[in-house]
């Protein structure tokens, strides 16, 4: 055979494997995105929002803890970590539930659903699991289907801070025909074989929001009015992930920022050192934890819900 025969071959060969290896392993975390439509935004600045408070409110709950390595979720090479020894920790895996007067229950973030009872994984199979993934573990009634029940909430739609499997595996609980919204370029990874939980598994297609049409909410960047009244705002922080998002809440009551992983605990507020391994950027998610900082100085009445702090 020619030399060049022999090389087309190959190349043709490899092409095979290749897209077999695609269509087998990676095209389960497919989904389709569409674009979120937001409504004419109300308000051009903080100033502005803070002086119309609108009738919306939110509660967090735990849905079960998870065990991490410390320097997953901080980052321990950080000046200040010197003497912070690395350690498995465990977390409470949150979920908030707003509620606005005339446009009902949404969620953020979807917490553990309740395979998690009696399986430290939930749903998620495959080789890696084992060596690579932190045992979950939950109270009976504690997922967040029960919660809903108790309750007896209708969600309207789900708002996700970003989409790592600590903050998705209660969709598989959830209604689909709702809308399902995240920020734009926000990846999910689910592999057929190696690390599977299809937690996104019967959802039509995950909404985008587009911050370039935002309006500029400093010390961070920019901010887009998710129901067009000023209530609810979903904030641009990638870093710790790519697509990462804040929420804030403007309420007659309290305004409160929830931070997602962009901030995980008290702990990492108060020292200041950022998001560790987990993050696709941790010098952008260090950065974004300053401003975080900053903004509660700027604004002390506001209330923090960090990522896994209760
Ligand atoms: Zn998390």
């Amino acid at each position: 055979m020619k030399k060049s025969r022999k090389i087309l071959l190959a190349s043709a060969l490899l092409i095979a494997v290749i897209s077999a290896f695609a269509l087998l392993v990676v095209q389960s975390s497919i989904i389709p995105r569409r674009p979120f439509s937001a409504p004419e935004t109300s308000y051009h600045s903080w100033d502005g929002i803070f002086s119309s408070p609108q009738p919306i409110s939110i509660h967090t709950y735990s849905t079960g803890m998870m065990q991490t390595d410390l320097s997953g979720i901080m980052n321990l090479a950080h000046e200040k970590a010197a003497d912070i020894e690395d350690v498995v920790v465990e977390i409470p895996v949150t979920t908030s539930i707003i509620h606005h007067q005339e446009l009902g229950a949404y969620l953020i973030d979807a917490g553990l659903d309740s395979s998690y009872t009696n399986n430290p994984y939930g749903t998620t199979r495959g080789i890696l699991v084992k060596g690579f993934l932190g045992k979950g573990s939950q109270e009976p009634n504690t997922s967040i289907a029960a919660i809903l029940e108790r309750k007896n909430i209708q969600l309207q739609g789900i708002w996700l801070t970003h989409l790592h499997p600590d903050h998705t595996a209660g969709i598989v609980d959830l209604p689909k025909h709702i809308p399902y919204v995240v920020g734009e370029g926000e990846r999910y990874l689910n592999f057929r074989f190696f690390m599977q939980s299809d937690h996104l598994a019967g959802i039509k297609a995950l909404h985008e929001i587009d911050f370039t049409k935002g309006v500029d909410l400093p010390p961070f960047g920019k901010g887009v009015d998710l129901f067009g009244d000023g209530s609810f705002w979903a904030i641009e922080s990638s870093g710790h992930s790519k697509g990462h998002v804040m929420y804030f809440i403007n309420g007659v009551d309290e305004q409160v920022i929830v931070t997602g992983d962009a901030c995980n605990d008290q702990y990492q507020f108060d020292s200041g050192i950022g998001p560790g391994y987990f993050s696709s950027d941790p010098e952008k998610a260090q950065k974004m934890l300053e401003s975080i900082i900053m903004f509660k100085e700027r604004y002390p009445e506001v209330r923090l819900v960090f990522g896994h702090d209760l």
